[in-house]
């Protein structure tokens, strides 16, 4: 499952976000009931608009404070009503080992809603993911593709993918 979708504009980014946070809702991977974990590899150049994605997931959820890419602490925890949303990037950091010694292996997966923005960065040591997001500079817009590397986001994909 992939999709293709053009962004005019920020709007469109934020809205992308917004409904990639539909998506979210507990029941989307768990039949269950219940929230479910998902990791999502946030791949791009720098200003292609991987923050402005995860900003507009965090609005969509309720979250009205500031939302900036946490490229010097690594990571930033959102503790949302229904899950905990972790907003990483790992731009700065210089060894995989760091994804280790922070914690973040404990943190990431299981229940938890992971954005992780240069995943390149700590290769082969972050959860495998469930959507792969790749965001690229067109002018004065952007293109995002999106594509599924599981069950799960797969499933995800399937309502996710109706905006594009
Ligand atoms: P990244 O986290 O990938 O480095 P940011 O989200 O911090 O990128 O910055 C992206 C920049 O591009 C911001 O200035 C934002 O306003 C702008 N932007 C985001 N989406 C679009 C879009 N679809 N079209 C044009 N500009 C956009
Ligand atoms: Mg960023």
């Amino acid at each position: 499952m992939r999709c293709h979708c053009h962004l005019a504009d920020e709007a469109a980014t934020l809205a992308f976000g917004a409904q990639l946070a539909r998506g979210l809702m507990p029941g989307t991977c768990a039949p269950a009931g219940g929230p479910q974990g998902m990791t999502f590899y946030l791949e791009g150049d720098l200003g292609a608009g991987k923050t402005t994605l995860v900003r507009g997931v965090l609005r969509a959820l309720g979250y009205d404070g500031r939302v900036k890419s946490p490229t010097y602490t690594l990571a930033e925890t959102y503790s949302l009503p229904a899950f905990e949303l972790y907003h990483f990037d790992l731009y700065r950091m210089h060894d995989p080992r760091e994804w280790l010694d922070a914690g973040f292996r404990d943190v990431s997966g299981g229940h938890a809603v992971s954005l992780i923005e240069w995943p390149e960065k700590a290769a082969g040591w972050l959860p495998p993911p469930d959507v792969i997001i790749r965001l690229t500079i067109a002018d004065d817009a952007r293109e995002i593709e999106c594509e599924a590397t599981s069950p799960c986001g797969a499933h995800y994909l399937e309502t996710c993918c109706t905006l594009c």
